[in-house]
């Protein structure tokens, strides 16, 4: 049985939570289940600041600091993080959508987060980026 929420859990080993589903659920013939679980990302909320940890997915860069942003829009699974520096050389990678477990939180203040676009404070992002809130982009000079 796959519980779809500890795929890629930093915290599944000896979670209480996964116990919980596994026994409540054991006989039933299940192969997945859903259920939403708040401690996947507990503690990369918005705003904190991370490592995130390369594992030779991006073969040039190293370990790179960033921000969390928040869920992926289009995969909740994942989250969105602003990183302190491009993945390439050009320049293009600088947001990536990455499971949970591949981020470390550091020991330092939380960033603020755009509530509309999810840009974290400090950040650029391509001239073309509008938002309403922040103001990043088209409008602001
Ligand atoms: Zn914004």
């Amino acid at each position: 049985m796959i519980l779809r929420p500890c795929l890629r859990c930093p915290h599944k080993e000896g979670c209480e939570i996964r116990e919980y589903y596994r026994n409540a659920l054991r006989g039933m013939k299940l192969t997945t289940v859903s259920f939403s679980c708040k401690k996947r990302t507990k503690d990369l909320q918005p705003g904190t600041r991370v490592i995130l940890h390369n594992e030779g997915i991006w073969a040039e860069a190293g370990d790179i600091q960033g921000t969390v942003s928040g869920l992926a829009r289009h995969n909740r699974m994942k989250l969105a993080v602003w990183l302190d520096e491009s993945l390439d050389p050009g320049g293009h990678i600088s947001i990536v959508r990455v499971f949970p477990d591949m981020l470390e939180p550091l020991d330092a203040p939380r960033v603020a987060v755009c509530p509309e676009c999810g840009r974290p404070e400090g950040y650029q992002n391509k001239p073309s980026w509008v938002c309403s809130t922040c103001g990043i982009g088209a409008g602001v000079q």
